[in-house]
């Protein structure tokens, strides 16, 4: 096990096994959660013997950074990261007025198999630990210099095809003894895996959940989404609702928008109708075209007209901004470029 996926109750339990006081637990969590340390080497309050044994016990892998884009347009900058085994993850910073937003990847690839998303097309390679988790926000703040206050889980891969580690980074990343971001700055995206939502909800987290719903009736949404073959809409939005219930934190539903799949009136009608009267809040995204696939985004008129439909109805609506448009913006574009270039 990676050193960096231990929670400190875990690290007690082994420093002591090694002979060692139980402080030094909470010595070993700092170096590895607060200071970012990357190598044994770094954590100059242990001794070189103990450093020593933990180096031959347990592996600590730092996170390679292979690339960095910045945008001209709005400083957001995507990093490509090496892990131990040579597969690469993307993720990306944003800067908002309220603070510095991280969007992490929880898988190498994913099989939940999308049609307009990138990171579906070559299919899941494997599950990311928590250390590799983490290490995407550490590494990010350590080059950027800069605190990150929010955590979205919204890159490549779906976060609750790989429960337990999500968990275990999730408790991890806002413990008191390590970065500590506020729960509630944390935003978990999910395609829609039922049992998956109504266990999240009886965690005890303040997270905010994600749903990405893409379309309002089954037909549609199995069109865009082959997990949609799997859970009904009714038991999709039956599960949001209770994960509503349990938490009390307001679900978002992100809606992309293609060009002329589920962007007409009709379509923004019965999304009205399907989310009337829940607390809730709709992101629309304008979809952001993958070269592997054909889908348009739909034009500005039509994204502004389908806001307006929906807010008629009462619905809390924003429209994602496009951050880094000139960047490979879209999930899995990055890696995917990367591992074309190698070829
Ligand atoms: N697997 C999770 C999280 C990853 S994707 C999920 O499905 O929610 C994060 C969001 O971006 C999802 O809503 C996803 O459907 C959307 N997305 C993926 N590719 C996109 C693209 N090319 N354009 C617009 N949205 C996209």
């Amino acid at each position: 096990m990676d050193i960096r996926s231990m929670t400190l109750e875990e690290l007690k339990t082994a420093v002591v096994r090694m002979g060692e006081k139980p402080f030094r637990a909470k010595q070993i969590y700092e170096w590895l959660h607060v200071k970012l340390a990357d190598t044994y080497g770094e954590m100059t309050n242990l001794s070189a013997a103990l450093r020593e044994k933990l180096a031959k016990t347990y592996e600590l892998y730092p996170i390679k950074v292979l690339e960095v884009q910045t945008s001209r347009i709005d400083g957001t900058r995507k990093f490509l990261f090496g892990l131990s085994d040579r597969q690469v993850v993307e993720s990306v910073w944003m800067q908002y007025h309220h603070g510095n937003s991280v969007c992490i990847s929880s898988q190498v690839g994913c099989r939940m198999g999308c049609k307009f998303c990138a990171s579906a097309i070559g299919g899941l390679v494997r599950n990311l630990t928590a250390a590799e988790m983490l290490g995407q926000v550490y590494a990010i703040q350590k080059l950027t210099g800069e605190r990150v206050s929010n955590v979205v889980v919204m890159g490549t891969g779906e976060p609750f095809d790989n429960y337990e580690n999500l968990l275990r980074f999730l408790h991890m990343l806002t413990d008191e003894n390590g970065l500590h971001i506020s729960q509630r700055n944390v935003t978990v995206s999910t395609c829609g895996i039922v049992p998956g939502i109504r266990s999240f909800a009886k965690e005890g987290l303040q997270v905010t959940l994600a749903l990405s719903l893409h379309a309002s009736d089954n037909e549609k949404r199995r069109e865009l989404m082959p997990v949609a073959f799997q859970y009904e809409l009714s038991e999709v939005m039956a599960a949001c609702r209770y994960y509503f219930e349990k938490t009390g934190r307001r679900m978002t539903y992100e809606y992309s928008l293609v060009g002329g799949v589920n962007d007409s009136d009709e379509d923004a009608a019965k999304l009205g109708k399907l989310l009337k009267g829940q607390n809730c809040h709709v992101n629309l995204i304008p979809v952001n075209p993958v070269r592997e696939r054909s889908y348009v985004q739909s034009d500005r008129t039509v994204v502004e007209n389908f806001k307006n439909k929906l807010e008629k109805c009462g619905i809390n609506v924003t429209i994602r901004r496009e951050m880094g448009r000139d960047i490979d913006g879209a999930c899995g574009q990055l890696r995917r470029r990367y591992e074309d270039d190698c070829r």
